[in-house]
């Protein structure tokens, strides 16, 4: 497919102080847009200035949340060159959002191409300093001038860049997490295993309510039996048990993390023993009691690792390795962010080089 160019004649300018970049509030010079209908497929892929997208009022993801998203990050690299961690492993999950959300499916390779385009155009706003990067937002919206209640017949597949800035300006520090045992984010069946904004919108009334008690985010249970551990806030989760390192097994609800996939292939390669499997919120408690309960953390392309201090259920406070991280939470954290800012050799072939 041929990708159209039109650069800004009217250049932003650039922040200047990298400390102060907070997430996803500021936005590059250029976006990449594609449009699709069904008398022409995907079409009309052009990279434009950043700004303003008009539509209907109508329009279809304005009403019945026909949406789905990515989000990864470009890393400026000890070597001065500017590098993505697993690009394709997003575009692939997108497309996976496409075929539950009834979106057509994109091009992979070429929507990398021109993400890897989009960025050479904006490589001067990927920021510097330590644990800064770009993050990279695609989307899919439907924009179809309709209120049935139907997949929409028009879409835009829209690519934005963000700089921001370190999300451990002071070092990583355990959160306290509330153990949702009344709201669920998915179950079994529904959109829990795709990135659509509607799972957001599920999940901020028990995570507001977490946050009036002092909580930074909910630990999520199945919504069936609600005994079964999920994720924490929008995170994929993992406990150190004894000798055993635990994930919830893919169930359907639970969305498959490009960084807990890493986490697990990292931690297998040092001899860990990784297990994917039902984790009853029981079991968590009764290894806090025996003292087997060593670490906990959620996995995510923003914070890497989120070591977990506090898991407060019902009336049980869990306190986790004396609100410490925990050795093998640093150790990830250290490799994955290694990997993702060329600091140590990529062993796993993982980091992509854009230039
Ligand atoms: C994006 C996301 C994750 C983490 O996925 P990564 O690919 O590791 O960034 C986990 N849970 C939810 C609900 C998410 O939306």
């Amino acid at each position: 497919m041929n990708l159209k160019i039109e650069l800004s004649q009217n250049r932003k300018p650039k922040p200047t102080d990298e400390s102060q970049l907070g997430f996803g509030k500021i936005f590059t010079d250029h976006m990449f847009m594609m449009d699709y209908t069904i008398e022409k497929g995907w079409h009309d892929a052009r990279i434009i200035p950043y700004g303003l997208i008009s539509m209907d009022p109508a329009a279809t993801c304005l009403h019945y949340g026909q949406e789905i998203f990515e989000g990864l990050k470009a890393y400026y690299a000890e070597d001065g060159s500017i590098r993505l961690f697993r690009p394709e492993e997003n575009f692939k999950r997108l497309n996976d959002s496409c075929e539950r959300i009834c979106i057509p499916k994109i091009d992979e390779a070429f929507a990398l191409e021109a993400l890897i385009k989009l960025i050479e155009i904006d490589a001067d706003w990927v920021p510097h300093q330590d644990g800064t990067s770009l993050y990279i937002r695609p989307f899919i919206i439907g924009t179809e001038t309709s209120l049935g209640a139907h997949s929409s017949t028009r879409y835009q597949f829209i690519i934005i860049l963000s700089p921001s800035g370190a999300y451990y300006a002071t070092g990583l520090n355990p959160v306290k997490i509330y153990v949702e045992t009344d709201f669920v984010r998915a179950v079994r069946g529904g959109t829990g295993a795709a990135k659509t904004g509607g799972n957001y919108a599920a999940s901020l009334k028990a995570q507001d309510m977490a946050g009036e008690q002092g909580y930074s985010q909910v630990l999520w249970l199945d919504g069936v039996n609600r005994r079964y551990i999920e994720e924490v806030g929008a995170m994929n989760v993992f406990f150190v048990i004894g000798d055993e390192i635990v994930t919830p097994e893919l169930s359907g609800s639970i969305l498959p993390g490009i960084t807990r996939k890493s986490a697990i292939e990292i931690l297998k390669s040092w001899g860990y023993q990784v297990s994917e499997r039902r984790l009853d919120i029981q079991e968590l408690v009764d290894a806090y009691h025996a003292k087997t309960l060593k670490e906990a953390f959620g996995t995510g392309t923003a914070a890497v690792i989120s070591p977990i201090g506090e898991l407060k259920y019902h009336d049980l406070l869990m306190n986790i390795n004396n609100n410490q991280i925990g050795e093998i939470s640093q150790r990830l954290y250290d490799t994955l962010t290694g990997i993702q800012w060329g600091k140590i050799p990529d062993d796993f072939g993982w980091s992509y080089r854009v230039k």
